[in-house]
C-alpha cells in the first residue's frame, strides 16, 4: 500500500541535490518541519520546478519513504512572487525563513509559526509597512511562540505596573524607576514604544501587521529587538549578514 499524505505548508529553502533533484524544507500545519526531495525538480519542464522555491505556500501530496519523504505534487495558492524580484524584499523574507527553520521541529505543532510566517510574507509584500518594522514585529513574535520572550506589561523586579520603565535584556524585559539600578543595559522606553511592545506580545497573529510606528518608535524598537536577539538568538543567520551589508 502506498503512502501518500497531503499537507499544508511553505517551502523554508531549497538546495540543489544530484544533477536534477531538489531537496526542499517545508514547516507544514500537519507535520512540523520537514525535508523532503522533489525528484526532477529542476529540469526545464518539471510541474515541480516553481512549486519548490522558498516562499512557495500551498498543499503538498508527499509520498511517505522509508526514510524519506517525496513530492509527488502541489497546489500553491501563494508563490510571494512579489518579492522574488525584488532584492531587499527577498531577502527579508530568506532571514523570516531561516529563523522559523533555527526555532522549529519536525513533528512539533508548528501552525502559530506557519501562521506568523504567512501573514509577515503578506506584509512584506504588501508594502504598506516598513520592511524594518516588519522585522522586528516578526522576531518579538517568533519568540513569543517559542515562549522565551521578554516581560512587557510589569517590572520584571518589583512587579509594578505603572511606573516609568527601561527596557533590560538582561533582566528579560521591562524594569521599573525604582529597581534601574539593577538593569546596567537599560534602554528607555517611552509610553508609545511600550504599547507597542506591548501590543505585538498580545495581539493575535492576525492582527499583527495593522499599524505603523514614528521614526522615534522604530528607533527604540531597533535598539531593543538588537539588544534582545543578539544576546538570546544564539546563530548568526546568514541571509540576515546579507542583508544588514546591504543595508548600510
Ligand atoms: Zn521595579
Amino acid at each position: 500500500m502506498s503512502q501518500t499524505v497531503t499537507v499544508t505548508g511553505m517551502i523554508l529553502s531549497a538546495a540543489p541535490i544530484g544533477e536534477y533533484d531538489k531537496r526542499v524544507v517545508i514547516l507544514t500545519k500537519e507535520k512540523g518541519k520537514i525535508s523532503a526531495f522533489a525528484k526532477g525538480a529542476r529540469r526545464q519542464n518539471s510541474p515541480l520546478m516553481g512549486v519548490t522555491s522558498p516562499f512557495s505556500f500551498g498543499e503538498f501530496t508527499l509520498y511517505e519513504g522509508r526514510t524519506s519523504y517525496n513530492i509527488m505534487t502541489a497546489n500553491i495558492s501563494n508563490y510571494f512572487m512579489e518579492l522574488s524580484s525584488d532584492f531587499e524584499g527577498a531577502y527579508y523574507g530568506f532571514y523570516f525563513m531561516e529563523f522559523a527553520d533555527y526555532y522549529t521541529k519536525e513533528y512539533n505543532d508548528e501552525t502559530q509559526m506557519l501562521k506568523l510566517l504567512y501573514q509577515t510574507l503578506r506584509a512584506l509584500s504588501s508594502g504598506k509597512i516598513k520592511r524594518e518594522l516588519v522585522r522586528y514585529i516578526f522576531e518579538l513574535k517568533a519568540l513569543v511562540i517559542n515562549g522565551e520572550y521578554p516581560e512587557v506589561f510589569r517590572c520584571g523586579n518589583c512587579g509594578a505596573v505603572d511606573r516609568g520603565v527601561v527596557f533590560s535584556s538582561k533582566n528579560h524585559g521591562l524594569i521599573c524607576e525604582e529597581c534601574k539600578a539593577i538593569a546596567a543595559d537599560g534602554i528607555g522606553v517611552d509610553s508609545s514604544t511600550l504599547y507597542t511592545l506591548q501590543y505585538i506580545v498580545s495581539s493575535t497573529i492576525e492582527k499583527l501587521y495593522t499599524f505603523t510606528v514614528s521614526d522615534e518608535v522604530l528607533s527604540k524598537l531597533r535598539r531593543i529587538m538588537k539588544q534582545y536577539v543578539g544576546l538570546y538568538v544564539d546563530k548568526r543567520f546568514k541571509s540576515l549578514e546579507i542583508l544588514e551589508m546591504c543595508l548600510d
